[in-house]
């Protein structure tokens, strides 16, 4: 049975064993990047209809696994040298059962570390609208760090983007709830989209001195549900760090890591921190380190693939873990090089943020 599984998809280069452990090292794509990265998106619900993101209306389909595949699909994916995994949505505090993953996740070693001790990390992307009372349960279930995403300090703004009124005071004491459970240092991540917050990043200069939280700026890519991306709705890096050093001198901060995907500054008097990522302007593809499940079960080897692999049919037909390690290496060598936004013939991925998983 396990060839036939293994001729689904054909490796690039290289002969692939179906034994785990089996000499091939971790994984790495035809590229030669290594892949340490797994994003996994445990459900596609949302209860945000961001503008950028979702249209305005709820008519999509909802596509979820049982949260014992998506632990044993991790499990997998750490036994090829995965060591990072970040649970993410549509949005993940919407999933039953989102505890308890952390804590089985947390109990996973890290397959290719020298300490026995080592862990991994394990990190979370959400919204913030139910995280006050989560935050707590999910430190203690063995959550690592948190990145909140909030697209305005101003409550007005922040409801005009999201569309769901009354929501900023709630995400506001999901970050403080999370500080206070020893989530930080907490990520703030803000797309700026043009007409709608460009006018918010000196406030949130302020909010990231006075919170004592890393504000990140996102430029805005194509993968929204709705057509509204165009070159000129992107606000982009050099745009950012002009305002910011008109607000207050910035000083740039080295890399955390190799496969860092934000340009990272604090101010002359060293308080705050700002991330700028800028995929559109500034592509990171060359040290990209991620992949990503969808909540269906599909791997995306970038985030505007064409095609998505499916992991869990193959699961379903029966797969041993073997099959399932030697698959995703063979599905992982095709990684894409880079994207191609802003290129003549750029496709948009036919999947949006909210069902890739972010
Ligand atoms: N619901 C969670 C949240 O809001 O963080 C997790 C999923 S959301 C899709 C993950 C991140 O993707 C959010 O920070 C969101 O702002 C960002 N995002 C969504 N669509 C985007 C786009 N078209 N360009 C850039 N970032 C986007």
């Amino acid at each position: 049975m396990a060839s036939s599984l293994l001729t689904i998809i054909e490796p690039v280069n290289k002969p692939v064993s179906a034994d785990p452990g089996d000499g091939l090292g971790r994984l790495r794509d035809n590229h030669g990047r290594v892949i340490s990265d797994l994003r996994v998106s445990v459900t596609d619900r949302c209860n945000y209809r961001c503008v950028y993101c979702r249209t305005g209306t709820d008519g999509a389909q909802y596509s979820e696994l049982p949260i014992d595949d998506y632990l044993r699909i991790i499990r997998v994916f750490v036994s090829l040298g995965i060591d990072k995994i970040r649970l993410t949505g549509g949005e993940p505090l919407l999933r039953k059962g989102l505890v308890d993953l952390v804590g089985e996740v947390a109990a996973l070693r890290p397959a290719f570390a020298d300490d026995p001790a080592a862990k991994l990390d394990i990190a979370l992307t959400t919204n913030g609208h139910l995280l006050e009372d989560l935050a707590a349960p999910l430190h203690d279930a063995g959550l690592n760090r948190i990145t909140i995403s909030m697209d305005a300090v101003d409550p007005d703004i922040f409801a005009r983007i999201t569309r769901v009124p009354g929501s900023y005071e709630r995400v506001l004491r999901g970050v403080r709830a999370s500080q206070a459970a020893g989530l930080g240092p907490i990520k703030i991540n803000a797309v700026l989209l043009r007409g709608f917050n460009e006018d918010q990043i000196e406030a949130f200069a302020k909010f990231s001195r006075e919170e004592n939280v890393i504000v990140r700026f996102i430029e805005f890519m194509p993968l929204e549900e709705d057509r509204t991306w165009t070159p000129e709705t992107v606000v982009p890096m050099d745009e950012i760090i002009g305002r910011l050093n008109a607000f207050r001198p910035l000083v740039a901060l080295p890399p955390n890591h190799a496969s860092e995907t934000a340009r990272r500054f604090t101010f002359d008097d060293g308080l705050g921190e700002i991330g700028i990522i800028a995929p559109v302007s500034n592509p990171f593809c060359g040290h990209c380190s991620r992949v990503r499940l969808t909540s269906d079960g599909k791997v995306r080897t970038c985030l505007f693939s064409q095609s998505d692999h499916d992991l869990v049919g193959l699961m379903r037909r029966g797969a041993t873990d073997e099959d399932m390690s030697a698959w995703i290496r063979a599905v992982v060598m095709r990684k894409e090089a880079r994207h191609h936004i802003g290129e003549p013939g750029f496709l948009k991925p036919s999947r949006s943020m909210v069902h890739i998983g972010g």
